[in-house]
């Protein structure tokens, strides 16, 4: 079942082993003249390959789709999707799965091709995809990994040696992505809208096997992978919460079972704080905003619980009382995380029952003085307070004194604190401006070296050091970043 070679590949495909309607064989379509841009050495290393046998002409054509690696078998996943609140019927338009590489360790990644030509389930599209919006998601899914917030990853970006044609005609690209599973809660709804329900219980069986092996002797395993999903979910958000992303398209579609942050299109991270704060061009009436991701979340998770209402109970009344249930679990699980990450940040380690207060009235005074968010919190922790505007007003004083005096009540050092807030504020985050003029020097002028100075400072988001400020500094423009979706 397994192979391996020089590079390393160690095919298995479970997901080809599942019923036909689940997915779609189909190989990339060959390219032109495919060349390497970036490949991530460490994260080839993590998964078994070897990064100097990557980048031979005969590697190279595997990422490019011109070679199928031994023992892949690629497929494009079938899936269904509320966008912006609308179902619809998708799947893999532009991505083929090539299989699952085993790790040494035992550890199963997909391997997907994004941007390999067009399968089943294109409808109108080319299958394709651009240079910078491809180098876009590898610079900012690696910088969420450093982040320490789970997500898909990228291995490498190649181009083509063909144009596509968007609003102009653009290099064409594909990117490798490396994830835990492609197992969406539109893969869920996809199976529960058009499968039986022997197939659905296929798929969930499938999924516990695959992300949650621990629960699957549970007297009820379906309602434990809807509780397990709600927790890395809550988590996620949380996470995202606490660092100002943005994903800007949050449909049903975007969203893992396995609790990775999936589809880098949109997403943005926020500067000034602002919870109405949206990037995506599309996203007109802030469905996706940075103040609605949990909620939206919670939308999702309940699209996931009524896909799983058939396996949960033979009574369909219990079944969705049941989904109900869990579901509203969500809500106090999100906070909990938010509020013990939003602790961690101000260097709070004890629990106080006034503690939300305190952050509430933090951001409350944050958002009427438009500060940066990742900066503020950042100062916060170098006590130097002198660079940003907020610190001089008269009602962030009256909250430090408060601040401080909090953190008097606690029994930790100061210096603890401090280490505390080092771990939990980022010193960088992946800048709008700082993004643009990297992609702009590798699409426009050939240069990747701006990109790679980005890379390797954002590798290391916690390290407060001198060297990492001036990519600490807020974009000078006035003109709103705006982001694109499928480009
Ligand atoms: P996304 O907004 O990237 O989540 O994509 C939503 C759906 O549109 C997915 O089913 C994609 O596969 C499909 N899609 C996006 N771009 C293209 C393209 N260029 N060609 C074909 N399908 C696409
Ligand atoms: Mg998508």
């Amino acid at each position: 079942m397994t192979k391996s070679n020089e590079t390393g590949w160690n095919f298995d495909n479970s997901y080809a082993r599942l019923p036909k309607s689940f997915f779609a064989s189909v190989n990339p379509t060959p390219v032109c003249s495919p060349k390497l841009i970036i490949l991530n050495n460490q994260l080839a290393a993590s998964i078994g390959l070897n990064a100097q046998s990557l980048q031979s002409v005969d590697s190279v054509a595997v990422l490019a789709g011109n070679k199928i690696p031994e023992g892949a078998s690629p497929l494009a996943q079938a899936y269904a999707g509320h966008q912006f609140g609308h179902f619809n019927r998708l799947g893999d338009g532009r991505a083929v799965l090539l299989g699952e590489q085993i790790s040494p360790q035992g550890e199963r990644f997909d391997i997907q091709l994004k941007g390999p030509g067009r399968t089943p389930y294109s409808r109108g599209g080319d299958g394709r995809a651009a240079l910078g919006p491809m180098l876009r998601e590898y610079i900012i899914s690696e910088a969420m990994h450093a982040l320490r917030i789970p997500t898909t990853r990228s291995l490498a970006v190649v181009t083509t040696g063909e144009s596509i044609l968007r609003e102009t005609e653009l290099p064409g690209a594909i990117l490798t992505r490396v994830a835990a599973s492609h197992l969406r809660v539109g893969t869920f709804q996809y199976v529960a809208q058009w499968g039986t329900v022997e197939e659905l219980r296929i798929l969930a069986d499938y999924t516990i096997e695959r992300h949650y092996p621990e629960i699957k002797a549970d007297e009820n395993r379906y309602l434990s992978l809807l509780r397990e999903v709600i927790k890395r979910q809550a988590e996620l958000i949380a996470k995202w919460q606490l660092v100002g992303f943005i994903h800007g398209v949050m449909n049903t579609d975007n969203m893992t079972i396995s609790g990775e942050t999936i589809d880098y299109g949109p997403c943005a991270f926020m500067d000034a704080y602002d919870p109405a704060t949206v990037f995506s061009s599309i996203d007109v009436q802030g469905r996706y905003s940075y103040g609605n991701q949990p909620y939206m979340a919670g939308w999702n998770l309940a699209r996931f619980a009524e896909s799983l209402i058939p396996l949960l109970d033979d009574n369909a009344e219990r079944a969705v009382e049941i989904a109900q249930k869990q579901i509203s679990e969500y809500n106090h699980l999100y906070h909990s995380h938010w509020l013990a990450g939003m602790r961690a940040k101000l260097g709070i380690f004890n629990e106080e029952k006034e503690d939300e207060v305190l952050i509430n009235s933090l951001l409350k005074v944050m958002r009427e003085h438009r500060a940066d968010y990742t900066n503020t919190f950042r100062t916060l922790t170098s006590e130097k307070l002198d660079d940003i505007d907020l610190f001089g007003t008269q009602e962030f004083a009256q909250w430090h004194k408060l601040w401080l005096t909090r953190l008097d009540r606690q029994q930790e050092s100061k210096s603890s604190s401090q280490e505390l807030m080092q771990n939990s504020n980022p010193a960088v985050i992946p800048r709008n401006h700082r993004v643009e003029e990297a992609l702009e020097a590798a699409v426009e002028h050939g240069d990747l070296s701006v990109m790679e100075k980005l890379l390797n400072v954002l590798a290391n988001p916690y390290v407060h050091s001198d060297e990492h400020a001036e990519y600490s500094t807020v974009p000078t423009s006035t003109i709103p970043y705006r982001t694109f979706c499928g480009t």
